[in-house]
């Protein structure tokens, strides 16, 4: 659930309180002096957390805008034998 952000007329300090989307209330009672709030609106808290969740988002979403940049090609390694066998060389192969 989103956070909002509440500013009471009377001069108390903010607060905050979780609604959903759909209930969010545009005013709330005040918890210092139980007045009416209103709700403020605000920049998102984008980005916020140092979570190893967060990081894997940012990190995701990095390589969308900055990819790794590739100066040459991989080079290229010859295919290991699958088996030794010289009886294994007269098979049929696909
Ligand atoms: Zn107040």
């Amino acid at each position: 659930m989103p956070t909002y952000v509440f500013r009471c007329g009377r001069g108390c300090p903010d607060f905050t309180e979780q609604h959903s989307m759909a209930t969010a209330p545009a005013d709330t009672p005040c918890p210092s002096c139980s007045g009416q709030a209103r709700r403020r609106i605000g920049a998102p808290a984008l980005g916020a957390g140092n979570s190893s969740g967060m990081r894997v988002q940012d990190a995701t979403r990095a390589t969308a805008d900055r990819p790794d940049v590739v100066s040459s090609l991989p080079a290229s390694r010859r295919r290991a034998p699958v088996t030794t066998n010289p009886l294994h060389r007269k098979l049929p192969r696909p």
